[in-house]
């Protein structure tokens, strides 16, 4: 290594660097000494069971991996600390222990956390569903010493109704609500949203549609300034929301995300890569399911890069299939017009998951 520049920096344990690593020991790729991964929790939590362990389906340990295990098997060094800025010219990172790397080649995957409302003086826990670790230790704080009587999760897309679903069935005694921005689960067929509908309905989840929680003012929910009414606690699952400190680096980014090529290369800073919802490359949502996918080409074109190798071009997949888990064993089927939701689904999406673990 030379003296100070590491070859090779990752940032974050999302769900692109673990397919990364994962595919490098399975190849028998062994990137260069020095090479290290930089992420503030231990683990890679996987989303895709994020809301089976609060519907109380999971052990904590089968949704996650270990990063520690997995970087020593890599030889790779990992850092447990978090990056609060990069200067992306000088392809130096400042970490919130004052520490500084620099590296040849750095790779962002860090994720996103979903637009929170304003808060003014909420005697509320407003917790976001991500990162996990956070919403995860309030959700066992509640299972082991009492939960709020009232929740309310807002959002409208996939994880936001499969989070509303999950806490209704493994906290009885709360009533849980679900506040959508837009209509529940746009983007998806009418035929899912019905159906969707009809399982709140079913499990008595109180939703209100095409509203937007801006504000938490002690208990009550505002959108500017019309009563959305009060909650014990809320769960917020908007969606995407970009990082600051990415874009304040130098990069070029769209609406906060980093702009990157099919090579998953920064448009701007070509020694940078980006990957999963951190990243904007057109016709790609912010899911996991795309994570993944670019995981496995981001681990050919960081050897390549290494190598001085010639660099794969990711193809996002024109229409992903989504199986939303509905808390009690069954999943509920959104593929185009195609719907369904009964407990093979459940089973298969399990199937699919575990699988995603065991690597
Ligand atoms: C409840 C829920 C369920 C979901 N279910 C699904 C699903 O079934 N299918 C699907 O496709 N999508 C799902 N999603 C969306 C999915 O979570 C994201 O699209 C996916 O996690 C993005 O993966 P990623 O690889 O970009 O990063 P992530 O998996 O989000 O990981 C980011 C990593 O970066 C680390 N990090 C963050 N900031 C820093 C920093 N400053 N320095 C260093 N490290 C940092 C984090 O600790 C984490 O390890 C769900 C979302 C939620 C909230």
């Amino acid at each position: 290594m030379k003296s100070g520049v590491r070859p090779l920096v990752l940032i974050g344990a999302g769900h692109a660097h673990v397919v990364v690593l994962r595919s490098w020991l399975r190849t028998g790729f062994r990137p260069p000494e020095g090479s290290m991964l930089i992420t503030p929790d231990r683990y890679g939590w996987y989303s895709g069971m994020m809301p089976g362990l609060i519907a109380g389906r999971y052990r904590l340990d089968q949704c996650r991996i270990d990063m520690i295990e997995l970087c020593e098997r890599c030889g790779i060094d990992l850092i447990q600390d978090r990056v609060r800025g990069l200067d992306a010219d000088n392809q130096q990172i400042t970490l919130e222990s004052g520490r500084h790397e620099q590296g040849r080649w750095l790779s962002l995957n860090v994720g996103s956390a979903p637009p929170s409302p304003d808060i003014n003086a909420a005697s509320i826990e407003v917790l976001p569903a991500k990162p996990f670790p956070i919403l995860v230790e309030a959700w066992r704080r509640w299972r082991a010493e009492g939960a709020p009587p009232s929740v309310a999760v807002l959002g409208g897309g996939a994880a936001a109704f499969e989070l509303a679903m999950a806490l209704q069935a493994s906290l009885p005694g709360t009533s849980v609500r679900l506040i959508s921005g837009s209509e529940l689960l746009h983007g998806h067929h009418p035929r899912v949203q019905r159906k969707a509908r009809g399982l709140l309905r079913e499990y008595r989840i109180d939703l209100t549609e095409n509203r937007h929680v801006t504000r938490v003012q002690g208990k009550a929910l505002y959108e500017d300034d019309t009563s959305l009414g009060v909650t014990d606690a809320s769960v917020v699952a908007t969606g995407a929301g970009a990082y600051a400190w990415p874009c304040k680096s130098g990069l070029a980014c769209e609406e906060g995300f980093i702009s990157i090529d099919a090579t998953l290369r920064s448009i701007s800073h070509r020694n940078l890569f980006a990957s999963g919802d951190c990243a904007a490359l057109p016709a790609t949502p912010h899911a996991g399911v795309y994570a993944v996918r670019q995981g496995e080409i981001l681990a050919d074109n960081l050897r390549a890069a290494l190598l001085r190798g010639s660099m794969k071009l990711y193809h996002p997949q024109p229409r992903a299939l989504a199986l939303l888990a509905t808390g009690d064993g069954r999943a509920l089927l959104s593929y185009g017009p195609l719907t369904a939701h009964n407990r093979l689904l459940g089973r298969w999406k399990d199937h699919l998951d575990t699988r995603f673990i065991e690597g």
